[in-house]
């Protein structure tokens, strides 16, 4: 509550009642670390839509200047290549902390880079959000609870996370993400937000970036065989990214913090996933098996209740719908035209 008042006391300054003449700013100025990658896009497009200033910090690591492209020349738009590895000094008031590669190809391709992005990333824009007062909002996920021992996910839960593995770097760099969000709060009085969030998937996602919709999508695009890994029997919740986006800003602009599991409950195997993509794109397209990797979670769905009924949030776009939005996208990309879609 007092972080709360804090926040609050300092927000007519920047929202436009008490600032010098001439310096009368309509929305507020929001970070958005990670903004030039899939999700970290679709958010700034929101945002500048609302009104408010973004400034986008991010290394282009697994993000694209394509994706926000089309915001050059707004003056309530801006760039800045920096990694959040290293520290950086900016005037805002609220932060969106999305910057981690998050397709377990990348995170795994330098595993100590992804960890000090979430420790020591993390740690700086909190140091920034406490120097300035800012609220923050960390973009954890649904890997915190491992292979889960509990089923569907809910927020109390505190997982199954194997500790030297393969996805350890990104599993646990995202728990301690989230242990030194909670410290922050506790001990700095900070204003903070937690999402867990499960599966996304839509327009903008690397179209090479391993993960199993983009990897479905592009293969049934190029008549490709699917590639399913393992039985194909594991499961995942996929969330269409609008969806996402809402529930993001609900909870940056609510009263709680969370953690939040943000997700859609609708659960498929890979296999089902598979059927669905042959259904929109190719029913020709053929399935091929591979080996699985290494701690692959066997089964994962959000219990979505905390959010209904503190949020007042849940997602509207099933599978089915969600799907073919991302395709047209993803056709684009492949085959030429090569415009940036949004949803
Ligand atoms: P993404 O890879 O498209 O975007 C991540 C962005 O962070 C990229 O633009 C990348 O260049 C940037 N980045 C990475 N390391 C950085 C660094 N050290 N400094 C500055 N920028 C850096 O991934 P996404 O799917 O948009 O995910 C965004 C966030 O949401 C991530 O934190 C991810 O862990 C979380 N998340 C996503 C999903 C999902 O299914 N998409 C699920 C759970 C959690
Ligand atoms: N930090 C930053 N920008 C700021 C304020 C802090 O990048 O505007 C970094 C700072 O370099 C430090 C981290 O955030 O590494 C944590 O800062 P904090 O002030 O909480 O801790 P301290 O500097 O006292 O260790
Ligand atoms: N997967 C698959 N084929 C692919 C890529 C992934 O069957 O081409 C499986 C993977 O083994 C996992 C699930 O799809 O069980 C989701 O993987 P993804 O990398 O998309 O995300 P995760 O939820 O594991 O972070």
């Amino acid at each position: 509550v007092a972080a709360r008042m804090a926040y609050e006391q300092r927000l007519p300054a920047v929202a436009g009642a008490r600032v010098p003449l001439g310096l009368k700013r309509k929305g507020l100025r929001v970070v958005v670390t990670g903004g030039a990658g899939f999700v970290g896009s679709h958010l700034v497009d929101r945002l500048l839509a609302r009104g408010d200033s973004v400034i986008v910090v991010d290394n282009l690591f697994t993000g694209r200047k394509e994706n926000v492209l089309h915001h050059a020349g707004n003056p309530n738009f801006e760039m800045i290549r920096h990694d959040v590895v290293e520290p950086i000094l900016l005037e805002v008031d609220q932060i969106y902390h999305l910057a981690c590669p998050a397709s377990p190809v990348h995170y795994k391709h330098n595993p100590v880079k992804t960890i000090k992005t979430n420790v020591v990333g993390t740690l700086n824009m909190l140091g920034l959000a406490k120097r300035v007062g800012a609220r923050f909002l960390l973009t954890s996920t649904s890997e915190v609870y491992g292979d889960p021992l509990q089923h569907p996910q809910v927020e109390t839960y505190w997982g199954n996370v194997n500790p030297i593995g393969v996805r350890s770097c990104y599993d646990e760099g995202k728990r301690t993400a989230e242990t030194l969000t909670m410290d922050y709060h506790r001990g700095a009085n900070l204003e903070v937000r937690i999402a867990r969030i499960f599966n996304t998937y839509g327009p903008r996602m690397c179209i090479d970036d391993g993960r199993v919709v983009s990897n479905f999508v592009a293969q049934a695009l190029r008549k490709e065989p699917l590639t399913v890994y393992g039985d194909g029997k594991q499961t995942r919740s996929f969330q269409y990214v609008s969806d996402l986006v809402e529930g993001l800003m609900k909870l940056m602009e609510g009263e709680h913090v969370g953690p939040f599991n943000l997700g859609n409950p609708g659960e498929f195997t890979m296999l089902e996933l598979a059927k669905v993509v042959q259904d929109t794109i190719d029913p020709n397209a053929r399935i091929e098996f591979r080996p699985n990797t290494a701690d692959d979670p066997h089964k994962r769905k959000p219990d979505i209740s905390r959010a209904k009924e503190l949020l007042g949030w849940e997602p509207k776009i099933p599978l089915h719908k969600g799907l073919p939005l991302m395709v047209q996208d993803f056709r684009d990309r492949i085959f030429g035209d090569r415009k940036p879609h949004s949803v």
